[in-house]
């Protein structure tokens, strides 16, 4: 079994450039809009610091809801203050795995989940169009769909219909609909990741606001929800276990989460 795990990290490590930490005292994971790139100027400058100055213990990682090209105008710096590089990317809701480096795609966290879509999606063929209140998002989606809806119009009624053919059908913030491989999220495919790369569960912290972190939340693993969290996950706070919620919003409360957990966040 040992062998296999260092197999497989190895084999991990010669698909991304540059290098992980070997031996990380925490894991980050983290979700971006409203959650890293949350809470106010001061409280961003001040954790995107520490993330930097930790470069070599913590072992960061992004899990957003966007797609690569959307993390690359992001570290490009179109957001005025872009955060640090992470090592990896969780992105398309789970269905990406990439180098944070490169953005590049990682094959071995990639492949099985792109054989999933592929078998999938002919079956959604003439399912989406056309919608009422349904709008596909413009923009370079993988092993995905991504819509905005209107809460008042569109009818949740198809999305049990759709799950029949093998998709999970996820609604986050009030607009978005992500239609994905069944059983692909931010938290199983954060799991694999974990397993691939042979890291011990205890040392995770994972982060976030809204609906499409939840599977992350329901993962057992140590958990952030910042202070800005949507109401209907915050609803949700009572059943979930080892899950902190902060009081700080974004940036702030990942920090103060940090701090719950034990860790030295002076931010
Ligand atoms: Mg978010």
């Amino acid at each position: 079994m040992a062998d296999a795990n260092a197999a497989s990290r190895s084999q991990f490590s010669s698909q991304i450039s540059g290098t992980l930490p070997e031996r990380p005292e925490l894991v980050l994971v983290m979700d971006l809009d409203g959650t890293l790139l949350g809470g106010t100027l001061a409280q961003r400058r001040q954790f995107y610091s520490w993330l930097e100055d930790r470069r070599d213990g913590v072992l960061q990682i992004f899990s957003t809801g966007r797609d690569l090209a959307a993390v690359r105008s992001l570290l490009g710096g179109d957001n005025g203050l872009p955060p640090p590089t992470p090592h990896l990317v969780i992105g398309d809701v789970g269905s990406t795995v990439a180098c944070g480096l490169s953005l590049e795609t990682v094959p071995i966290a990639v492949d099985p989940i792109e054989a999933q879509w592929q078998a999938v999606q002919p079956l959604l063929d003439g399912h989406l169009e056309g919608v009422a209140g349904l709008s596909p998002q413009l923009r370079n989606v993988e092993r995905r769909y991504a819509f905005n809806y209107e809460p008042q119009v569109f009818d949740t009624a198809i999305l049990s219909r759709l799950e029949l053919l093998g998709v999970d059908c996820l609604l986050s913030d009030e607009r978005f609909l992500d239609v994905l491989p069944a059983g692909v999220n931010k938290g199983t495919t954060l799991l694999r990741l974990l397993d691939l790369l042979d890291l011990p569960h205890g040392q995770v912290v994972t982060a976030g606001d809204t609906l499409n972190d939840l599977a992350m939340f329901r993962t057992g693993l140590n958990g952030v929800m910042v202070g800005n969290a949507e109401p209907k996950l915050r609803a949700l706070h009572p059943e979930l276990e080892n899950i902190y919620l902060a009081e700080a919003h974004g940036c702030g409360g990942i920090a103060e989460g940090l701090r719950h957990f034990g860790l030295d966040c002076p931010v």
